[in-house]
């Protein structure tokens, strides 16, 4: 399997889950690379911003940012591997993030496998961009799915980052939260005609604001939460970013 690579091995990590229902749990982080889409705002364009494709990131004016060598930001490993690595930190939650993971859900199955026969009381979250239905199979072995449905303001056309099917299948289980980022007025409307298009519950739609600081979290977070209480949904807030910023693998 394709993992992003953090230092000289792959990323995966031992943290407290950040956003999302479970946030603030101690979870083992495992970051897939590849992602079929490309967010101008993607915070881990490591996992596909490589040299040689047309992507555009907002990245692209900072001063020696640069696309990535695809090898020096990717650590192949066996799905037998990665269950030992997890397995080591003896955690009993496990975030399966991107990138896209579902690009790679034959790896990812097999070793959530071999990682339940050995802890059966682990729990499984798996990130997605719901640009593609899970397999039955992966389907039951998960135990929640964050779906992050892209708006506009990611730059990537509708034809690609919106699949009705898929959506359709995420916000009919129940096992599927939906969390947006809210970064204007225009977001929250965006976010609205999603959820009647494709039947998304209020309870299971989270409001998330924007920012790679607490000062910057904590611009917009007041305002979304009041609008979390006036329209049913849950606030989410970015504890990753308040305990360590925007640094990679904590
Ligand atoms: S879907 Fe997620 S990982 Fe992929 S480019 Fe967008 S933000 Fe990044």
């Amino acid at each position: 399997m394709k993992l992003a690579k953090l230092g000289d091995g792959p990323e995966i990590f031992h943290t407290l889950q950040g956003e999302g229902p479970s946030a603030g749990t101690p979870a083992v982080f495992i970051r897939a690379s590849r992602c079929n889409l490309h967010c101008v705002w993607c915070d881990t364009d490591h996992t596909w911003n490589f040299q040689g494709t047309p992507w555009t990131h907002e990245k692209d004016t900072v001063p020696g940012y640069a696309k990535f060598r695809k090898s020096d930001v990717t650590f192949e490993l066996t799905h037998a591997e990665a269950a030992r690595r997890i397995l080591d930190f003896r955690c009993s939650r496990v975030v399966i993030t991107g990138g896209e993971p579902l690009l790679q859900e034959t790896d990812f199955l097999a070793m959530i496998r071999l990682i339940r026969a050995e802890r059966p009381d682990c729990v499984f979250e798996l990130e997605t961009n719901a640009t593609r239905i899970p397999s039955a199979e992966l389907a039951a072995a998960v135990d929640q799915f964050n779906v992050s449905p892209k708006l506009a303001n990611s730059g990537v056309p509708e034809a690609l980052r919106l699949h009705p099917a898929a959506l359709e299948f995420f916000a009919s289980s129940p096992l599927a939260y939906f969390k947006f980022v809210v970064a204007s007025p225009t977001d929250l409307a965006e976010i609205q005609t999603l959820r009647t298009r494709f039947g998304i519950p209020p309870e299971r739609t989270l409001l998330m604001p924007e920012g790679r600081s607490s000062a910057e979290l904590d611009r917009s977070a007041p305002q979304i939460a009041a609008l979390c209480r006036d329209l049913g949904f849950r606030f989410c807030d970015r504890l990753h970013i308040r305990l360590w910023g925007d640094r990679r693998g904590v």
